[in-house]
Formats: C-alpha cells, structure tokens, sequence
C-alpha cells in the first residue's frame, strides 16, 4: 500500500445515521476537521423507513428527508463525508487504522463508532432460500411488489407493526405473527394495527419453515407453529416480512473490544468511552435499550465531545516530545 492512499486525519467517524452525522457536526464546529465515512447505507436505517412522528421539533418528516437534512448539516459546518465502507479497523496502536473497501487506509488519532445495527433475520433454511424471492426485511422497500397479495409479518415491536400498517397501503391482507399474546410496540401503533380491517394477528406462534415454490421461485405460505403446545398450521402469504429487531453492527471490533448482550460494544456509563482510549462508540452500536434516532443523536454529540476532550489530552502530552517519538501511553 502506497503513501497516495494514505489518509490522515484527527478524527473518523464511522457510519452515517443519526450518531454519526451529530458527532461531525460537533466535532466540526470544535474544528476536528472530522472524516466520515457512511458505509453501504448512507443515512442508516431511517433511509429504509417512511414518516418519522417522533424526531423533536417535527410532528412528521420522512426519514430519508431527515437523514438527508442530517447530511448537508455536518457537511455545511465542514465534515469531509466519504461514500467508503470500512472493511477492517486496527486498532492496535495509534494512529488507527481503517481499511477502505477500495484500498484507501485511514489513520486516525480518534475514531467514533457508529455504525448502528442491521436487521436480524430468523435462521431458517427456508428462509435463506427465499430471501429477496418473497423473505424481505423491509417493507418500504417491496411492499410495492404485493398490490393486491397476502403478506405476513413476523414480530411484536414497533418495527414489525409499523411495516404492518406500511403493507396495508398494498396488500390485500396483512396477517402479523407474533410469538406471545402481546405486543411491545408503542400503543399509538398498537391503537392503529388493531383499528385496520386488513390486518388480521395470530398470537403466540412462531415460524416453522417458510414454504414455497421452485418456478416460479417464491414464497407460497409459512408453516406457523405454537409456542406452548407446538402444533402446527399453515398460512397461506406471497410475502413475508421479517421484523425480529436488529444486531448491533459491531463485526469491525468485536475482536478487539469489550461488548455486552451479544455484541454492543461497551461504554464506560455516562459517557462513550470504550475499552481503547481514543475510540468511541454512539447510536445503537452501543445501545441495546433506547434504540432511538433522538437517543442516537445525543450519543453522537457526547461522542464528538469526548473526542475533542481526548484529542485535547494528547496535544497536551505531546507538548515537548518529538513530532516522530511514539506517543506515550494513556
Ligand atoms: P444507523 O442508522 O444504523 O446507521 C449506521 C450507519 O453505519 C450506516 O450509515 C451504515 O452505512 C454505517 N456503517 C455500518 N458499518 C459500516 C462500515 N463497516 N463502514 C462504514 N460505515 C458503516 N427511530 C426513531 O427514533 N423513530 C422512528 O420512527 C424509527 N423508525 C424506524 C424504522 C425502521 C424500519 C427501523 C429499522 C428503525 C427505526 N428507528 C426509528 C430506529 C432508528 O432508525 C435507529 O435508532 C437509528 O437509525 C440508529 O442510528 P445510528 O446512527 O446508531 O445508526
Ligand atoms: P424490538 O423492539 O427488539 O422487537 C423485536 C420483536 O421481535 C419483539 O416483539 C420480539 O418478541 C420479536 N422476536 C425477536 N426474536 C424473535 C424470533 N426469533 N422469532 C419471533 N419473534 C422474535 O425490535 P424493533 O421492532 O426492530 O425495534 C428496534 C428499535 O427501534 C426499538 O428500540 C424501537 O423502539 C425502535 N423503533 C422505533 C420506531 C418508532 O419510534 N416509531 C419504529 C421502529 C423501530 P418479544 O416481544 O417476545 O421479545
């Protein structure tokens, strides 16, 4: 790797969602000068929603509306934004590196993380063998392709049930399966699903196999089995949404950072501060309970704050040493 794809820079922030965009702009209004790069989803998962009820200051706005006010905000106030996916992080010893999908290396003295989470799907083999021919995990994607179909969705959250009431705007009926007799969703959502003649719950089940056909290749039904007694029935659906929740997107460091409940990366409490001093985590890498744009955005802001704090330190440490003497440690 030559010198040419080098990249220095103070800070990097990793991902373009919420966190990511409201630490660039903090962090470029204390002149970081703050990279960032968005990843294969510019904009995250609001770009793969429709209205937005609860981002403050807005009763409705379309989420990629949002994100795309978020960007021009953190570019307006001098965030170099980067169309790159980082497909390796070192972060061994400083400066940190991150490795490009495209060859470029970036080091960086400090690096937020947020890279958010993605969605996580039921494990079946059916299920791989349907995905993107009627298995779907998003509804604002290809809800578009059943006018007139019945479709399923899996899960009792408030992803699950607004892609319920997104898929009534196309399909013929709505049927959610949903493994206990009550759902966690927001009850404004609930009030809203319960209220939909298209929409129909089966309670307390859970998917046994998707079932299908070869050729055409798709999906003709599911087999849905009973939590408790585990008899079984079939539902007859051309499509089906999978709405379980989401993993934290936490592969670049699993390995090298401390994480919690099956992969969130870990933050000293009240602060964004992981294992490694000078990385930092926000959004919903980091957290398994608010999962919010708002929350997020906070934590993004918090992120940039204890950057520059870091950063603040190091310059401080430097003072007096060498440009080319290794950094002292923390
Ligand atoms: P994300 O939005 O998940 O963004 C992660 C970013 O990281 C992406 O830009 C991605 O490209 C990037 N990235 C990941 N890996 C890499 C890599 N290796 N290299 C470079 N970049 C990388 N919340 C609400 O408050 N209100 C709502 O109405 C709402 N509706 C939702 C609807 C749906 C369908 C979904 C899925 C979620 C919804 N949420 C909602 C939750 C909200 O979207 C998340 O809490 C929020 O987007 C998390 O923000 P984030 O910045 O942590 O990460
Ligand atoms: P979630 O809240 O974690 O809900 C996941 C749902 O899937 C739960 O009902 C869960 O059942 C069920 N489930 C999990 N694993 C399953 C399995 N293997 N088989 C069958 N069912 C399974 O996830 P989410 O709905 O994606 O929401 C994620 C976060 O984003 C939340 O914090 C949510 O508030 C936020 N969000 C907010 C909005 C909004 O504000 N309007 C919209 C979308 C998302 P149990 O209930 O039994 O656990």
């Amino acid at each position: 790797m030559g010198m040419a794809d080098e990249k220095r820079t103070k800070l990097l922030i990793i991902g373009s969602g919420p966190a990511g965009y409201t630490a660039a702009v903090y962090a470029a209004r204390a002149m970081l000068e703050p990279v960032l790069v968005q990843g294969v989803q510019p904009g995250g998962q609001l770009t793969i929603t429709t209205e937005v009820e609860n981002w403050i200051g807005e009763e409705m706005i379309m989420g990629p509306d949002l994100m795309l006010k978020m960007e021009a905000h953190a570019r307006a106030m001098g965030t170099e934004i980067l169309f790159e996916h980082i497909a390796r992080l070192d972060l061994s010893e400083r400066p940190f590196r991150a490795y490009g999908d495209g060859g470029a290396v970036y080091l960086a003295d400090a690096v937020i993380l947020a890279t958010g989470a993605q969605a996580r799907w039921l494990g079946l083999p059916s299920e791989e063998v349907f995905k993107g021919f009627g298995v779907s995990a998003c509804a604002t994607c290809d809800g578009f392709f059943y006018r007139g179909k019945e479709v399923a969705v899996i899960g009792g959250g408030n992803t699950a049930v607004e892609e319920a009431l997104y898929l009534t705007r196309h399909a013929e009926k709505v049927t959610l399966v949903h493994r206990r007799d009550s759902l966690r969703a927001e009850k404004i959502l609930q009030q809203r699903l319960f209220a939909n003649p298209k929409v129909e719950v089966i309670w307390d089940h859970v998917v046994d196999e998707v079932l299908g056909q070869t050729d055409p290749k798709g999906v003709t039904g599911l087999r849905l089995k009973h939590a408790a007694t585990g008899a079984t029935r079939e539902l007859a659906a051309h499509g089906v949404f999978v709405a379980i929740g989401h993993a934290p997107a936490s592969e670049l460091v699993r390995d090298q950072l401390e994480t919690h409940h099956g992969g969130y990366v870990t933050v000293q409490p009240g602060s964004t501060r992981t294992s490694i001093p000078g990385v930092f985590a926000a959004g919903d890498v980091t957290d398994h309970v608010y999962r919010q744009a708002v929350t997020s955005a906070g934590m993004g802001c918090m992120a940039a704050l204890d950057a520059e704090k870091f950063l603040a330190e190091q310059e401080a440490a430097d003072v007096g040493t060498p440009r080319a003497a290794p950094r002292a440690a923390e």
